[in-house]
């Protein structure tokens, strides 16, 4: 679309427009004057291009506005030039620069990548970071996965709903909540949605969806893990386990293949080897095999560490689904296996040594449901308005939650998922 400040995105330039008059707007990524000839490189979203500013071509009033900091906002008017020597087969001869908005702040470190910026810098000043075309990357290819959950979804016959973030009871029992003053009352920030998901299947919507923010008040500081984080959670009416294992499979294929369609030169320039991957399913008791055969030493009822998954990855294929957990190790919604008590129908996806996505069949059987919350040392009264909903003709049920920030920081090649976030919220960071 034509704006006032562009005619074409530098991206959208081809040498077979030679002679034509264009308006570009961007930022100043690189500016040098040798003497007769000043260079500016501008950049916008879509890519750079070089703007020559030669003595006795161009006239001098221009040269002289030739000359602002680099990351000034810029638009420059100008006709396209082939210069088979300048890399992109072309050049832009100015006509007219005008600088958009004259910088009054230094730049705290430099968006050309020349010299490598810590991490906290670049949090920090997150509208600057935005500008390394790495950084736009990763949120481009976000938005594929945004985009591709929610049209997989919807072709599955899926509704999209909305579930609060204020809440009254921990949804996943634990401690590790926000409570925030709600006028008279004590309230939480949601760990999951996972309370009303399921009380829409209970009111018969059958096959429901939803990208919502999370909270978890959890207090360790790793590579892996947000305080906020976004979700893709799905619940599926009728249905077990197996059948929640085999659409998060599919809902990740379609997302592998979609990023890989659209976002090809995101992950070329995040070195990203994304290839399609084989999704292989084991028990959680099959697992435990694998891992005391590699020489950890875990017993039944241990949760996985991060070093457990890797090698499992490894080991087995790089996407894998474990299933079937001990029920201690999960949440008291999870549905008892029926020929093996000791274990629920829970499971977990792991991706290139990482859990991305945590599923269960529900109980739906109130005088089970009781039970379990107490088994999980948590008090039944608490959770009234979802275990009477039982009462009132609950179907067999069962869903799954994708993590957003950690299904990004693998596809993406990410070490640190601070960065899949774009303004992440850790244990330190609650600015910008
Ligand atoms: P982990 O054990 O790896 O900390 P979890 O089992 O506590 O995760 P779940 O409650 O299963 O997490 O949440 C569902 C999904 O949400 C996870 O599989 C993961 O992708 C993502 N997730 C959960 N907690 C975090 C977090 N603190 N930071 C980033 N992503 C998270
Ligand atoms: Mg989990």
């Amino acid at each position: 679309m034509k704006t006032l400040y562009r005619t074409d995105y530098v991206g959208d330039i081809t040498p077979d427009m030679d002679g034509q008059t264009v308006v570009v707007s961007g930022w100043v990524h690189e500016i040098r004057n040798i003497g007769k000839i000043v260079f500016i490189l501008l950049r916008d979203r879509t890519g750079i291009i070089q703007i020559i500013g030669k003595e006795g071509v161009v006239n001098d009033d221009i040269i002289k506005s030739m000359s602002m900091p680099k990351e000034s906002v810029i638009m420059v008017r100008g006709v396209i030039k082939k210069n088979q020597e300048s890399k992109s087969g072309f050049e832009i001869i100015p006509l007219e620069i005008t600088n958009l908005n004259p910088l009054e702040l230094m730049m705290p470190f430099e968006v050309t990548g020349k010299v490598p910026a810590d991490i906290d810098v670049r949090l920090d000043n997150r509208h600057i970071d935005l500008r390394r075309l790495e950084t736009t990357s990763i949120f481009k290819i976000q938005s594929t996965i945004l985009n591709s959950f929610r049209n997989t979804m919807l072709k599955e016959k899926f509704t999209e709903i909305r579930t609060p973030s204020l809440v009254e009871a921990a949804t996943e029992g634990g401690s590790d909540l926000f409570e925030v003053e709600y006028f008279e009352k004590k309230a939480f920030l949601a760990q999951s949605p996972q309370l009303y998901k399921q009380l829409s299947i209970i009111g018969g919507m059958d096959r429901v969806f939803m990208i919502v923010p999370v909270f978890r008040a959890e207090k360790h500081n790793t590579i892996y893990h947000l305080n906020e984080i976004t979700q893709m959670d799905a619940e599926i009416g009728f249905a077990d386990h197996n059948d929640a294992i085999r659409m998060l499979k599919n809902t990740v294929k379609r997302i592998f293949s979609d990023v890989a369609t659209n976002n090809n030169a995101d992950l070329k320039r995040l070195n990203s080897r994304l290839k399609e991957e084989k999704i292989k399913e084991i028990t959680y008791k099959k697992a435990l095999s694998i891992l005391n055969s590699e020489g950890h030493e875990i017993e039944f009822g241990q949760d996985f560490s991060r070093e457990h998954e890797e090698t499992l990855c490894s080991v087995v294929s790089n996407v894998l689904i474990v299933k079937e957990f001990p029920s201690s190790v999960r949440a008291f919604y999870s549905m008892p296996n029926e020929k093996d008590k000791q274990v629920c129908n829970s499971f977990d996806m792991l991706y290139n040594g990482l859990e991305i996505s945590s599923g269960a069949q529900r109980i739906h059987i109130p005088s089970m449901l009781i039970q379990s919350i107490k088994e999980h040392g948590l008090n039944p009264e608490n959770f009234d308005f979802y275990v009477n909903a039982f009462k009132q003709g609950s179907p067999p049920h069962a869903g799954w939650s994708l993590g957003l920030e950690r299904l990004t920081m693998k596809i993406a090649n990410v070490h640190n998922i601070r960065e899949c976030s774009l303004f992440p919220r850790d244990r330190v960071r609650l600015k910008p």
